[in-house]
């Protein structure tokens, strides 16, 4: 019995808190992974272990598993859009567990890693078979960015896969982020008998799977001398292996994974519920609580400051008859409460937070407090931005959402042509929402801008909004480039001036940035060849 088994069940009770004390038990977090790892999986499998606090959104609708997870997505889906990005908020041990989605596969946008700019921690996942994919990749180079820090979970050990030391060894060499793992398998991928805890290591874990394994794995304390008996060579394998990672100096330490330069490491299997309880124990215990945030122009806010939020995501309905727009907003410092009046710091004009809701899955519940690390969502907040600060008393500014590397380019034009009034006012306010990127070229002209995204599905967001809410229906043209890299106006000049390269630079408008455009990392290497002088830098979570 562990001390998370005997608090489970107990819903926790967040009225009437103080910041301080209810942001001391706070953990929000996101799971970052490339599509097929085990999110979903994982996801549910969380919320089965914890006490899912919105237990109507937890359990309603599906009977067996996959409920939670598919509930969410399904939602996505039916909109064809990422419209979600909601937060799943549970109880662990006495403590409180917001848990944001971080859209993937088709739908992977800016949004995807603006959450990252609303969590304290990430739970990096990797396929034991896959090792590290491109999608972890680009999340985990914000999380970087950001000082995040990541608690990896190598999934899938129920299948053949790689080794756990090679697993370790890739983290290390790519990511630059040493690996500190605090469970370890008795047993290789596919014939996996248990785990040892390493702080334990007097003992093993096993986990004895239900035929199916669609029901959590029955899991046993098997002291040291049995596990040796039993096990034998897998045993002998594994405490070796620990050995050597301790004799190579792989143990914890808190601080350098809170300073995001080494990551504790876990192994499991999201889909039989193995070694999950280990990992939600880890949330908990490792992750950092919200702390300060950092403010524009220096000093921070702390958490029992009077109220403060950042703007993470902004969605706007796509159905044009019903046109509601959420702001989800991460409280930052102080409590916030709905009815109360707040100001919005880009504005300096008070905004009514009369509709807050709580975001769950699909179902959207009236909040009415909520704490440092909780999300809301504001409805009808069609004057919010993303990453605009709301506060309270002492005006407070968090630094600006930095733009991320755009990988998918498209010239839009108005269909009709009379409407190019309606067109440009519209693409200024979806650049100003940051829905996309708006660039232009002196060579293009401003009547027919790039857009940039990071994902496809952003174009159809724009097409919809254009058509359904500025009257001004477009048409997109793809153009051949995915990789963006920041340069000057000397760069520029060589790349439009260039017959050498397949490539073009545009000026970013909202920040005059100028970026240069190439099919792929080739034709920008050879341009970088072709003119050694020229600036091309890598933008944030580029190839
Ligand atoms: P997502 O795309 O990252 O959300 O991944 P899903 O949770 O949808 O999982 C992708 C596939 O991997 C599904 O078929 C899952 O059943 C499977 N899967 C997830 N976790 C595990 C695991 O621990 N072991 C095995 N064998 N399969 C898993």
């Amino acid at each position: 019995m562990t001390d998370s088994d005997s608090d489970e069940g107990g819903s926790v009770n967040t009225m009437g808190g103080s910041a301080a004390g209810e942001a001391a038990r706070r953990r929000t977090f996101a799971v970052i992974s490339h599509p097929d790892a085990g999110k979903s999986t994982l996801t549910e499998a969380l919320a089965l272990h914890a006490h899912a606090i919105t237990e109507a959104g937890a359990v309603h609708g599906k009977s067996g598993r996959r409920g939670v997870a598919s509930d969410w997505m399904e939602m996505e889906k039916a909109r064809g859009i990422s419209v979600t990005s909601a937060v799943l908020q549970f109880a662990h041990r006495g403590h409180v567990l917001n848990l944001l989605d971080t859209p993937g596969h088709a739908d992977f946008s800016e949004d995807t890693y603006r959450v990252l700019a609303a969590v304290d921690c990430a739970v990096m996942l990797i396929d034991a078979a896959k090792g590290l994919e491109e999608q972890t990749r680009k999340l985990f180079d914000v999380c970087r960015h950001r000082g995040v820090p990541v608690i990896t979970f190598v999934n899938k050990w129920d299948r053949p896969g790689r080794e756990a030391l090679e697993l370790l060894d890739e983290i290390e060499r790519e990511f630059r982020l040493r690996p500190t793992p605090l469970t370890w398998p008795v047993g290789a991928p596919g014939y996996m008998h248990g785990l040892i805890d390493v702080r334990e290591p007097g003992q093993m874990l096993r986990y004895t799977r239900t035929p199916g394994g669609s029901h959590e794995a029955v899991e046993e304390l098997v002291p040291a001398e049995r596990a040796a008996l039993e096990e034998g060579a897998d045993w002998e394998q594994a405490t070796e292996e620990l050995q050597l990672l301790r004799a190579d100096g792989a143990g914890f330490d808190r601080a350098s994974f809170l300073a995001g330069t080494s990551t504790p490491v876990f192994f499991g299997a999201a889909i039989s519920n193995i070694g999950v309880r280990l990992l939600l124990d880890a949330v908990v215990d490792l992750a950092p609580a919200p702390g300060p945030r950092e403010l524009e122009g220096g000093g921070s806010r702390p958490v029992d400051a009077p109220f403060s939020g950042l703007v993470f995501k902004v969605q706007a309905n796509m159905d044009p008859s019903h046109r509601d727009r959420i702001a989800f907003l991460r409280v930052c410092s102080g409590v916030f409460e709905r009815g109360a009046t707040v100001t919005r710091a880009a504005s300096g004009k008070p905004f009514a937070t009369k509709y807050a809701h709580s975001v769950f899955g699909q179902d959207r519940s009236m909040v009415d407090t909520a704490y440092p690390g909780d999300v809301v969502g504001l409805v009808n907040a069609a004057a919010l931005r993303v990453g605009d600060t709301l506060y309270a008393g002492p005006p407070a500014l968090f630094p600006a959402m930095p733009t991320f590397a755009p990988e998918h380019f498209a010239v839009v034009r108005p269909v009709d042509i009379g409407r190019s009034k309606q067109f440009r006012r519209g693409i200024a306010q979806l650049d100003e929402e940051g829905v996309v990127q708006v660039l232009v070229s002196d060579v293009r002209g401003d009547q027919a801008p790039v857009l940039a995204a990071v994902g496809p599905m952003q174009f159809d967001v724009v097409s919809a909004r254009m058509a359904g809410e500025f009257s001004a229906p477009v048409r997109l043209e793809m153009l051949p480039y995915h990789l963006a890299r920041a340069t000057d106006a000397a760069g520029a000049a060589d790349l439009n001036g260039s017959r050498l390269v397949e490539g073009e630079a545009l000026t970013r408008v909202r920040d005059k940035a100028v970026l240069a455009l190439f099919p792929d990392r080739w034709q920008a290497n050879s341009f970088g060849r072709a003119f050694p002088g020229a600036r091309l830098d890598p933008l944030l979570a580029a190839h």
